[in-house]
């Protein structure tokens, strides 16, 4: 695949996170940010949104506007309570630039911060999780930065770079953008080595790979490529798309999408994305399960059907097979493997699960499809996200 083709993965991604490296908001001479170059990038992500595209932002920059305006010297020579008070009076500008520059395109803006235990620990995990689904529900652009006030030392990433990664990963993005001050990953540093090759596409990140990356970064990046290489590593294998490019280009989006210099890493498929893949593309259905609207909106929130929310089954098959998972209105929802053949499915359904033994003589599943098994149409998640008004709690219960 060429670039040209892969700037395809960000034109048609449904979800998007782009991480935006202080290097390239905020000019390294005056701390000011570039307003100019952010009105550019707002009208891309309006561009986005327009056709369809949920954005997210993941932006830098609180610690180095910050540190400027305070007059403290550059981020490296900074106390650890120094950068946490920059970013503390930095992050205001920071957010007051965003919504000044996507406000133009009526676009509103919502400020999270984000700390390394919020996406390690997982009940914080599921909090944000649902927090920023629903922010994106409500049609608003999350602006994400580490909550570097609270952060310490041992437990920060330090680095918008991976950060981003795992907010990525959080929110099931198809693609993550890292605009940076480089525009790829080379064979070797290009500002040594004038034969270093830009290296377009990344399958796997070998040795070889790691080996390649330096451990440059700017004086106002924490950033190099080995924590790019990182967040390559954290995405990818959680099946997001990454592509690192420049971001020094006005409307750097568009840049990326007309095929410009970047390195594309491909995203793998985890096993359950793969069986999902497969489920949801692969095979015929033999039958069709139509859920009611509680069952509709659990599994809009990831959780398995269970026999309880099924109100009616048609066709024959059997157990293993594909079924197509409908709602009342007759709105497919998703595709999945049954755990009951056809006659017994008709018999449980609507039933508790405790009540299967009795019913049928065994004791099967307490699902009738298990969420590992069910690819749900992205579509039908939103819409039915966006109905439920789904509380915290609710997903906090989806996946444990
Ligand atoms: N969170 C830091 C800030 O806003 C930036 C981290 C990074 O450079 O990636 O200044």
């Amino acid at each position: 695949m060429t670039t040209a083709t892969s700037g395809t993965l960000l034109a048609n991604g449904s979800r998007i996170v782009i991480k935006i490296g202080s290097a390239l908001l905020v000019d390294a001479a005056t701390g000011k940010l570039r307003e100019n170059w952010l009105a550019t990038l707002a009208e891309d992500v309006a561009r986005l949104r327009a056709r369809g595209q949920q954005v997210i932002v993941v932006s830098s920059g609180a610690i180095a506007v910050g540190s400027k305006a305070l007059g403290l010297g550059p981020r490296n020579t900074l106390a650890l309570e120094e950068s946490q008070a920059a970013a503390a009076f930095g992050q205001i500008g920071l957010a007051r630039a965003y919504q000044q520059a996507m406000e133009r395109h009526d676009i509103r803006i919502a400020q999270v911060l984000l700390t390394l235990g919020d996406t390690e620990r997982r009940r914080a995990y599921l909090n944000a999780r649902s927090t920023l689904t629903k922010l994106l529900d409500f049609g608003l652009v999350p602006v994400v930065n580490e909550n570097d006030t609270v952060a310490t030392t041992e437990i920060r990433y330090g680095d918008n770079d991976r950060l981003s990664a795992r907010v990525a990963s959080m929110v099931d993005a198809d693609c993550l953008v890292l605009l940076s001050d480089v525009d790829g990953l080379y064979t070797d540093d290009p500002t040594r080595n004038p034969d270093a090759e830009l290296i377009p596409q990344v399958d796997a990140i070998t040795p070889e790979i790691e080996a390649m990356a330096g451990t440059a970064g700017t004086d106002m990046s924490t950033g190099g490529m080995v924590t790019k290489l990182e967040a390559a590593r954290i995405a990818t294998e959680a099946g997001v798309h990454m592509v690192i490019a420049k971001g020094a280009v006005d409307h750097p989006l568009s840049a990326i999408e007309a095929g410009g210099n970047a390195t594309w890493f491909m995203a793998h498929d985890t096993p359950v994305v793969a069986r999902k893949r497969w489920i949801s593309g692969a095979l015929q259905p033999a039958g069709t399960i139509v859920v009611d609207a509680g069952a509709a909106r659990a599994l809009s929130q990831g959780r398995s059907l269970l026999p309880a929310g099924v109100s009616a089954v048609r066709g024959r098959f059997d157990r293993g097979d594909a079924v197509i998972v409908k709602d009342q209105a007759g709105t497919e929802l998703g595709r999945g493997l049954i755990a009951y053949a056809s006659d017994d499915a008709a018999r449980i359904a609507g039933h508790k699960s405790g009540e299967i033994e009795a019913l049928l003589g065994y004791r099967g599943r307490d699902e009738m499809i298990h969420r590992d098994h069910l690819a749900l149409n992205r579509a039908a998640k939103r819409t039915h996200n966006a109905e439920a008004g789904q509380s915290t709690a609710g997903a906090q219960t989806s996946e444990t």
